[in-house]
């Protein structure tokens, strides 16, 4: 297996535990991997993701990072937060897709004072050539990170989450994770192939990307990345996107109200809601038995939940 440097941006391991309420709710054993207490911003799954990419960039000696995603994009926004504690300059070139006011992720990268611009575009190609022209203007090489940080080196990050999750020693019988992008549900499929052969990954969609297509290309593409020869596993999707990407959805925002009633615990309605309530489902349709171990990998996005309007809410 090829050996990738990273940079250290985050606090890992992150912390892992069963959470006790729930289970007894559920009636079977859940765990939580908690990457949303990273140590970054808010904390996320993308700074894993980020040690590799933002090691890359340093070590080919870019300064400028640029990368995408919507208005209220995590990614986008801990990219900029990493980016800045490397002390690389960053622009964010976001989709004038959803919330665009200084609201959630907004406020935060208004306090890094990230220049923000926006492209009234539904293509990621309109956006990549944009970034090249940009860098052209300004006579600087552009370190282009694409969407959700989800390219082969990115897939790295959660490789290596599934290592330290089989470090802790613990049986899981099943992981649940969110995927939006595809590199988190990439590297957690091919991660437990190698680290955790006895626990099946389950991928919740929050968008209607052809992810049965991507996130088997990801671990191609990560596999060969790391010079192994492994037979890619056929990625468990769950279509939990509800009325559309980053729409909250009723039962993500049932989702969201358990955990945090039960636990304390802060998911977003974007992802980790919505991934969390394809959890749920499959507890409540008798899929796990009561001995069970089933991990959640809590993937952060809690920026997101404040700039949605709650008001309307019952
Ligand atoms: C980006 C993101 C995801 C999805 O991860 P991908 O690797 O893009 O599929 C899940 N949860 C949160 C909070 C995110 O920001």
């Amino acid at each position: 297996m090829r050996h990738f440097e990273k940079v250290s941006l985050g606090l890992f391991p992150t912390p892992m535990y069963r959470l006790p309420n729930i289970s007894r709710e559920l009636g079977t054993n859940i765990w939580i991997k908690r990457d949303d207490l990273c140590g970054v911003a808010l904390g996320g799954n993308k700074v894993r993701k980020l040690e590799y990419l933002l090691y890359d960039a340093k070590k080919q000696g870019y300064d400028l990072v640029m990368t995408t995603g919507q208005a209220q994009s995590n990614h986008a926004m801990l990219t900029a937060a990493c980016v800045r504690k490397l002390g690389l300059d960053c622009i964010l070139l976001l989709k004038k897709r959803g919330i665009t006011a200084r609201k959630g992720n907004q406020v935060l990268n208004h306090l890094m004072g990230i220049e923000v611009r926006y492209m009234d575009t539904d293509s990621y190609d309109d956006i990549y050539q944009e970034m090249d022209r940009i860098g052209k203007e300004l006579g600087r090489k552009v370190y282009k990170i694409p969407c959700g940080g989800s390219n082969a080196l990115g897939t790295l990050g959660y490789i290596d989450c599934m290592k330290e999750i089989a470090a802790a020693g613990v049986h899981f019988d099943h992981l649940v994770c969110a995927c939006g992008s595809g590199g988190t549900a990439a590297g957690c499929t091919l991660g437990a192939k190698l680290h955790l052969p006895e626990t099946k990954v389950m991928c919740s969609m929050v968008d209607d990307d052809s992810f049965d297509r991507i996130v088997p290309q990801l671990m191609n593409e990560a596999a060969e990345l790391l010079n192994i020869s492994v037979e890619i596993p056929f990625p468990d999707l769950m279509a939990m996107w509800g009325p559309g990407y980053s729409i909250p959805s009723a039962e993500g925002n049932e989702a969201i109200k358990m955990m945090m009633e039960l636990e304390g615990i802060v998911l977003d309605t974007c992802y980790t809601g919505k991934a969390f309530a394809g959890l749920v489902r499959r507890a409540r349709e008798g899929f796990y038995k009561p001995e069970d171990n089933v991990l959640f990998v809590h993937t952060g996005g809690a920026g997101g939940l404040f700039a949605q309007d709650w008001e309307a809410e019952r």
